[in-house]
């Protein structure tokens, strides 16, 4: 029988011999099409490279007139070639001319062969440039043929991706490789970022194509599909791994991969043609991908980016590949690009060097979006088809204003957006030089002005902004982003060490506010109809009194000798406070009892984002030192719109009438009761709605770092005295139709007030 693995074989031998000689790029290319012509017992053979302008160039041929050679072209899905190249999908076709799609092109000569296999040339899934074969008598091409012209297709794919062929280019047509590319996403955080691209999973590149030894190609595959099972099921054994949920969930289907027959079988007949093992994988990861970039169910669409993963794994364990590039190669303007990625990925680069992220999948509320934020990095998510387009080192801009991504970008953008950068540093310069100077109104009035923080990243921002302390530590950030309960000691040692960067300036630790929307992976509750009323915050806290106490202990320890401010998030009732305070005074008597030294003072506070509150003011004013307005979660409450949904989140004005004047309420009741009310939700980030704040009674705010220096531009400019009297007026106007954004603008405006 005859062996039908031969041909292709020694045609692969006999290219391996051709990448290696010193070759100009087109003699290249024109003794491959011969080889490959000569192989395959084609009267033609020819290679169309894929264009930035979306046009198909014949680059090199074996049988067809040579003179048409970078002359004839076709645009992605015209004629055969065409359609092979935007279907990324082989075509084999006895009678060519017959097909609907068929293009005569003059020049070429190629009416006489009516025979005819065309591959797509294919690179992570995208179509390169399309390779065909040609015979004059009317054939169909075998199953082994199709097989072999696509393995050969990977090797022109590594020519093209190496930049071999760049030199055949003119001027303005270069290869679809570079094209530029715009991605519009969403804008999960703001900011520019230009820099180069840096994968987070870096595509593997596997310079090794072919092999000497098919047996030891397939013995190398068993055996790292062997410790590519082991290590699943290691996974899956471990015991972070909840029994059941997501990440199970897709575990599981790793191991359904891993097992698959098809994929196995696909995998062997790759090295049987010739192949390495890692070039088998990744020849069948490309297919896989081409398939799933066509995909539209979302469902399907997933299954295949685990196999996607599955493959990555594998390539790992045959090349031996690490996992990142951190260390030397390092860029020092990097932008990452991930389908999506764990937090505490984003925190393992060097901070200094990440200019930005930019994400395939990603959430406003997802952990990688919060560490980022905090990092103070944009970030743009649901940028879809990203990674595929994108290699390692391309130049990139990320807008997280403008929620766009601009991959290799012509350098007339560049430009802009440099410009756009200095603009900004400019003015972050300006700011800057406001950190010392007091916070005091025109009419001098002193603005207490704090930030918001989390996440130990975020502590630097302290002295960058010029904030004078954090109004709102949100400790809930560490459990999210960790994989497991963080212990009692890894909670003391945070605390202790976020006190110790703040120098002597207060922080205001805000007990545990899981539940809704903020998932803790290992703390999973049951199942809830409206997750942002139910089971959360002070709720669950004082339901899993360990919970609180751990924390509060840690809390106490980590302030020993120094203030602690401790705030409670989400109460309804007066009556939760004071529940929550027994268990503080449980903890304080245990410590003394230890004889531990105790914080020098300690100020209990609560949130006010309920709307209960509203009606118990006068309790809740004597009750505690201090009140924090959370305005995020009073305003979902009080309009009764979803703050995470966007179809309505924008629906009603935080600045309308029936929110400031409730606000302004709050602030009176404070004044009268001499109790310190200060507010921490996004509205004190923005210079115009920190305005009204400060026009309705507040004399506090806690915002974003990056918005310190906005704000204190705006309250150095601002009559307080003068926007109250006005704003008292508006407010008071029972009548007016005129939207008091309206009124707020039009003041700034004439004012001078910068917002
Ligand atoms: C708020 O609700 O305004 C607030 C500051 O808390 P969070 O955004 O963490 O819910
Ligand atoms: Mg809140």
């Amino acid at each position: 029988m005859r062996d039908l693995s031969a041909g292709p074989r020694v045609l692969l031998r006999r290219l391996r011999e051709l990448m290696a000689e010193p070759l100009e790029p087109q003699e290249r290319l024109d003794q491959i099409v011969r080889q490959i012509a000569s192989n395959m017992v084609a009267e033609v053979c020819s290679v169309y490279v894929l264009r930035s302008d979306g046009v198909l160039e014949l680059y090199a041929t074996e049988g067809l007139n040579k003179d048409s050679v970078h002359l004839a072209q076709l645009k992605m899905g015209q004629g055969l070639v065409g359609t092979i190249a935007a279907s990324a999908q082989p075509l084999n076709l006895s009678d060519a001319q017959a097909h609907p799609a068929f293009t005569y092109l003059p020049e070429t000569g190629e009416e006489i062969y009516h025979s005819f296999l065309g591959v797509p040339i294919l690179r992570t899934g995208r179509a390169l440039g399309v390779l065909v074969v040609q015979n004059k008598a009317s054939r169909t091409y075998r199953d082994d043929e199709i097989e072999a012209l696509e393995t050969t297709a990977m090797v022109l794919a590594e020519m093209v991706a190496t930049g071999e062929l760049k030199k055949l280019t003119k001027p303005g047509l270069e290869l679809d490789l570079s094209r530029p590319v715009s991605i519009e996403g969403n804008g999960y955080n703001d900011g520019i970022g230009l820099g180069y691209v840096v994968l987070h999973e870096p595509r593997i590149v596997v310079t090794n194509l072919l092999n000497d030894d098919s047996e030891l190609e397939l013995k190398r595959l068993a055996e790292a599909l062997g410790s590519l099972r082991i290590s699943i099921d290691d996974m899956l054994s471990r015991r972070e791994v909840s029994m059941e949920g997501e990440h199970r969930a897709v575990l599981e289907a790793y191991r359904m991969f891993a097992h698959d027959r098809g994929w196995v079988r696909k995998l062997e007949e790759a090295i049987r043609n010739g192949l390495t093992a890692e070039a088998a994988v990744e020849r069948v990861q490309s297919e896989t991908k081409a398939r799933m970039l066509r995909m539209t169910d979302p469902y399907l669409r997933e299954r295949m980016h685990d196999f996607d993963d599955l493959a990555n794994r594998l390539l790992r364990q045959l090349t031996g590949y690490g996992a990142n590039m951190t260390g030397s190669g390092f860029p020092t303007d990097a932008i990452i690009v991930a389908r999506a990625m764990g937090a505490a990925e984003l925190l393992d680069y060097p901070r200094e060097n990440v200019r930005g992220l930019a994400l395939e999948e990603g959430a406003v509320t997802s952990h990688v979006v919060i560490v980022a934020r905090a990092m103070g990095i944009p970030v743009v998510g649901q940028a879809s088809g990203l990674v595929a387009l994108a290699e390692n080192r391309d130049a990139i801009i990320i807008d997280g204003d403008d929620a766009k991504v601009h991959l290799r970008p012509l350098a007339d953008l560049q430009r802009a957006y440099e410009e756009k950068v200095r603009f900004r540093a400019r003015r972050q310069e300006q700011y800057r030089a406001l950190r010392g100077i007091e916070p005091l109104t025109k009419d001098g009035q002193r603005i207490r002005m704090q930030m918001n923080a989390g996440l130990l990243v975020d502590l630097p921002q302290l002295n960058e902004s010029g904030a004078e302390g954090i109004g709102l530590f949100r400790t809930e950030l560490q459990f999210m982003i960790a994989s497991t309960l963080p212990r009692a000691e890894e909670q003391e040692a945070f605390y202790r060490s976020v006190l110790k960067q703040a120098g002597g300036r207060p922080v205001t630790f805000r007990t545990l506010d899981i539940g809704g929307d903020k998932v803790v992976p290992y703390f999973r509750a049951a199942e809830e109809e409206n997750p942002a009323l139910g089971w959360r915050a002070i709720r669950l806290s004082l339901d899993r009194p360990g919970l609180l106490r751990t924390q509060l202990r840690a809390l106490l320890k980590a302030a020993a000798g120094r203030e602690l401010r401790v705030m409670l998030p989400m109460v309804t009732e007066v009556s939760e406070l004071r529940a929550a305070r027994e268990l503080l005074q449980k903890e304080v008597q245990r410590q003394s009892k230890l004889g531990e030294q105790l914080p020098k003072t300690l100020k209990f506070g609560a949130m006010l984002e309920v709307p209960a509150l509203l009606w118990q003011l006068e309790e809740l004013m004597s009750e505690v030192d201090f009140v924090s307005v959370g305005s995020n979660d009073l305003f979902q409450f009080a309009m009764a719109v979803d703050r995470g949904n966007a179809r309505v989140s924008d629906r009603f004005d935080v600045l309308g009438r029936p929110f400031l004047r409730i606000l302004r309420d709050i602030a009176r009741a404070g004044e009268r009761h001499q109790t310190s009310v200060t507010l921490c939700g996004e509205m004190a980030s923005k210079p115009l709605s920190a305005m009204a704040l400060i026009g309705v009674g507040f004399r506090a705010l806690s915002m974003s770092a990056a918005a310190v220096g906005p704000v204190k531009a705006m309250l150095l400019a601002l009559d307080a005295g003068k926007l109250c009297a006005e704003m008292t007026e508006a407010l008071d106007d029972v009548k007016s139709t005129v939207p008091m954004r309206e009124i707020l603008k039009d003041f700034a405006v004439s004012n001078g007030v910068p917002v």
